[in-house]
């Protein structure tokens, strides 16, 4: 399948518009096609793209556009969250997610790496292409992980120094090269809080793409150690007894479907 952006002919049915990490709704539905196309007539947008596939069209809007006429705005996460509960959305979280890091890869991927030509969509795939040496470049995945750590009824939580600094929230980090993503767990768990974990279980994975990341969900157990935060990542870290939890992150991102139990 191919990424298509150069006609407004489009013959799809489904219209995601989105704003930084926010998704437009009207009604608390998906726009319907006139909205977007207004948006376009308008260069209300950055990028736009269709999946003639997959029967969707995805914009971008300028980070300063305002909502279009009679429309709302929601972030991204809340969305997923609500796609398993409100029929007017139902199922379209995964296309969503799709769509966003479409176009997070569209806006980041737009030189050849190797002779550094400008690239464009390729004909045949979901990737772009580089016409002078004819490199195909394809979306690429950032896997990274998150893990509940507990201790009996306590989970263990943090705040960050440096974002979301007011919510308590799993230790998550990206898998380095060569890592297991079970390495991964400790070596984050350790470096962040100097807490030593066993018994690490896969939960569940979610798409994130935020800009570009597959996370990968744990439970593990507390095995050993004292607290010791990393200073300049971490603002502070606690034992917190499950039943009474500080604030934590909103509905639909994957550290709150950890902690409330979403992925069992
Ligand atoms: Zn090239």
């Amino acid at each position: 399948m191919a990424m298509i952006s150069n006609q407004m002919n489009l013959f799809c049915e489904i219209h995601f518009i989105f704003r930084e990490n926010s998704i437009i709704l009207k009604d608390g539905h998906l726009p319907e096609e006139r909205i977007m196309r207004r948006c376009l007539e308008l260069s209300a947008a950055s990028d736009w793209f269709a999946e003639i596939e997959y029967n969707y069209s995805a914009i971008m809007l300028e980070k300063d556009e305002p909502n279009p006429a009679g429309c709302t705005d929601i972030p991204l996460r809340e969305f997923f969250y609500r796609t398993s509960k409100d029929h007017k959305i139902a199922n379209f979280g995964s296309l969503a997610a799709r769509a966003m890091g479409l176009l997070n890869f569209r806006k980041n991927k737009r030189f050849c790496a190797k002779c550094g030509t400008q690239l464009v969509d390729d004909e045949c795939f979901t990737a772009r292409t580089c016409p002078t040496c004819k490199t195909v470049f394809f979306p690429q995945l950032e896997p990274a992980m998150i893990v509940l750590v507990s201790k009996g009824d306590d989970y263990l939580l943090a705040r960050h120094a440096q974002r979301n600094t007011d919510v308590y929230t799993c230790l998550a980090g990206f898998i380095e090269i060569g890592e297991t993503a079970e390495q991964a767990v400790k070596r984050e768990n350790y470096e962040e809080t100097g807490i030593k974990v066993k018994n690490i279980r896969y939960v569940a994975s979610q798409a994130w793409p935020f800009p570009d990341q597959l996370m990968l969900a744990f439970r593990a157990e507390y095995e050993s150690g004292e607290i010791k935060i990393q200073e300049d990542e971490i603002k502070e870290a606690a034992w917190f007894n499950k039943k009474d939890l500080p604030k934590i992150p909103g509905p639909g991102s994957v550290a709150y479907n950890l902690i409330t139990g979403v992925f069992g």
